[in-house]
């Protein structure tokens, strides 16, 4: 059996991986941080459809719980490989600089860009050992071109866009590969507060994206049809920015 481990799969874009990494075979360990009632029904759509998944909760924005859990099961399955890993939980705390708190600031970059170095680290090893590994980090247009209001968020993106670059030139002698995949904006609850009918007539393709397309591109570079890219940045975004 194949494993792959998802960050921030109870909801939105997570989901739809998870889903879409367990119809492709993958048994798949689902991250959260607190909302139990979408993680079981992410846990029940998989299982309902005949695939295999585990539910793992713990805040990736702490390294003792990180160690402890995800650790843990790794200790616990000596036998067993998790061979994609996909850094997806974020968060937004959006204003403008001038009135942002600094707990604002310290949030977004703990749970998006410190939780990238957190997770990464307990799974890395294990890749390197075996000389098998895709990891896929979530990051944003917001990371790519800056947005206002997105200080903390865009510079969080960014750092992971960063990162990625760096470990895929440390690791890809080791058979691991590292990409990122930028979304623009995708209807999930991050999104339901803005005004859609207003900004999608930014998006050359007139609307917003679905959590399925780029759960797409996720499993595309998670598998081995993409076995020749590492270092790569894939927005999917309906034609913003490229
Ligand atoms: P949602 O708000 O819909 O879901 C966020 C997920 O992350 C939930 O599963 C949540 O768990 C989990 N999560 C949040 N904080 C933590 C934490 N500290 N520890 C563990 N899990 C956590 O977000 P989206 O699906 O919209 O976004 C997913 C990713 O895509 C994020 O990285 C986001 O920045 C990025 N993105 C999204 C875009 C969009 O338009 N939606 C655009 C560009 C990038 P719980 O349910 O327990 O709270």
């Amino acid at each position: 059996m194949k494993y792959a481990f998802v960050t921030g799969g109870s909801r939105g874009i997570g989901r739809a991986v998870c889903v879409q990494l367990a119809a492709e075979g993958y048994h798949v360990l689902i991250n959260y941080r607190s909302n139990d009632a979408e993680a079981e029904a992410t846990l029940a759509q998989i299982t309902g459809a005949g695939g295999s998944a585990e539910l793992l909760k713990f805040d990736v924005s702490n390294n003792d719980e990180v160690n402890a859990v995800l650790g843990g099961w790794l200790t616990a399955n000596p036998d067993k490989h998790i061979e994609v890993l996909v850094n997806n939980a974020g968060i937004v705390r959006d204003n403008l600089m001038v009135f942002m708190p600094a707990e604002d600031w310290s949030a977004v970059l703990s749970t998006n860009l410190n939780s990238f170095f957190f997770v990464t680290k307990v799974l890395l090893q294990p890749m390197l050992i075996r000389r098998r590994g895709s990891i896929i980090n979530m990051v944003s247009l917001s990371g790519q071109k800056g947005q206002p209001g997105q200080v903390n968020y865009a510079a969080s993106k960014g750092g992971v866009i960063a990162a990625t670059k760096s470990l895929a030139a440390e690791v890809g002698k080791r058979g691991v590969r590292v990409n990122a995949v930028a979304p623009g904006f995708i209807t999930t609850e991050m999104t339901e507060n803005l005004n859609e009918a207003e900004l999608k007539a930014t998006v050359p393709l007139n609307r917003f994206g679905k959590p399925e397309e780029v759960a797409e591109v996720v499993c595309f570079l998670a598998g081995p049809k993409a076995s020749y890219i590492t270092g790569e940045v894939i927005s999917v975004n309906g034609g913003i920015f490229s």
